[in-house]
């Protein structure tokens, strides 16, 4: 069990690590894996939500892990989008509670998802 535990404790970081690799969108500036939070999961789909410690923008970042494959971050935010993100309030619980419906509901592939859900707001 202990293994178990430890295994997805280390795709966790993995996740993290890999978002963090990510430049900002707006700034330019990577994200600390310590300002990457993992929202929820489901089967491959990993939602993480970020915030840049240098410029404060927030938003959410979709990743697709999948065992024995080069993991892909799907990210389809435009500057404008994010732009956009930054004047929005600040990630909420409700809006953390749609993703996590969404997740809950969801029972297609990712690209379904995507197309069907464009837009979570
Ligand atoms: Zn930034």
């Amino acid at each position: 069990m202990a293994a178990r535990s430890s295994k997805s404790y280390e795709k966790r970081e993995l996740v993290k690590h890999l978002v963090a690799s990510i430049p900002c969108a707006v700034c330019q500036h990577y994200h600390e894996p310590d300002n990457v939070r993992v929202v929820d999961h489901h089967h491959e789909m990993w939602i993480m939500a970020v915030k840049c410690d240098h410029c404060g923008t927030q938003g959410l970042v979709f990743a697709v892990i999948q065992e024995g494959e080069g993991p892909e971050i799907v990210n389809e935010l435009t500057s404008q989008e994010w732009a956009r993100f930054r004047e929005m309030p600040q990630i909420d619980a409700d809006d953390l509670l749609d993703v996590h419906e969404l997740l809950r509901d969801f029972d297609g592939d990712c690209i379904s998802l995507f197309e069907g859900e464009a837009t979570l707001a």
